[in-house]
């Protein structure tokens, strides 16, 4: 009997032991990041992207130097961007650059329209599925325009008269994502303002309240509507109104 207590005591010790282990976490990373390089699409009247040689192998070493506009490939605007006296990219807050990632997918109303503003109703319609969305997080709109990245004139997408076409936020949109204390918004198109805006009323709400935008972003298709995390590892460019930014999701396993 004695022998059987002491083998229990045992199992039980065992099982505490094991039980009180750290449990070693795995996470899943995705890039969101476009890969910069000559060519890439760029905003109308913005300089391409540019790398020049500076030393090879056989000098002893390889570098390049680098050039483009703040706004080129996957970046961020700072809030700067639009409205004086707010944020350069060097003021923003590491704090800012991370949160959960909320996707909301509007790839249907673009099909219909390549115009189109993701609404405060589209914002609802994602709660309703999958929670309100939590303060400090980046709501990001699944568009599926980064389809059209390998080809620069369809990405951009100016009709004869020079006007874009791609979707965006509409700014009711981005004011209700502000009541929900968000870091920011981001979107796999060249603007969070759709195409054809002239007044960039999104980009205006949002930076206003010191907030960021992500643009150009690509491997949306791998995010979960919920759940991942994002580190936004933009350029800390001292005055800058933005910056590019290499942007990564981490999803617990
Ligand atoms: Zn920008």
């Amino acid at each position: 009997m004695r022998l059987w207590v002491s083998f229990l005591l045992l199992i039980f010790l065992g099982i505490g032991f094991l039980l009180s282990q750290p449990r070693i976490e795995t996470w899943r990373i995705i890039d969101l990041t476009h890969t910069l390089s000559p060519g890439i699409p760029v905003w109308p009247g913005n300089p391409p992207f540019e790398l020049k040689n500076l030393a090879r192998h056989d000098q002893g070493y390889y570098a390049n130097a680098f050039s483009c506009a703040e706004h080129t490939g996957t970046h961020i605007d700072a809030p700067v961007h639009f409205i004086s006296q707010q944020r350069y990219a060097s003021d923003i807050p590491a704090l800012n650059l991370v949160g959960e990632a909320r996707v909301i997918d509007i790839r249907r109303a673009v099909s219909k329209n390549p115009d189109y503003a993701l609404t405060s109703r589209d914002v609802l319609d994602h709660e309703a599925r999958f929670g309100t969305i939590p303060p400090r997080s980046f709501v990001i709109a699944r568009t599926g325009w980064e389809e059209r990245w390998s080809r620069p004139k369809d990405y951009v997408n100016q009709d004869e008269g020079g006007v874009m076409h791609f979707p965006g936020f509409s700014p009711d949109a981005i004011a209700l994502l502000l009541t929900r204390g968000i870091n920011g918004v981001g979107i796999d198109t060249l603007s969070i303002d759709p195409g054809p805006s002239k007044d960039f009323a999104a980009h205006k709400v949002l930076l206003k309240a010191g907030k960021i935008a992500i643009e150009n972003l690509t491997n949306l298709r791998e995010l979960p509507p919920r759940g991942a995390s994002l580190i936004v590892g933009a350029l800390k460019i001292r005055e800058g109104s933005g910056a590019p930014a290499r942007v990564f999701a981490l999803i617990r396993q």
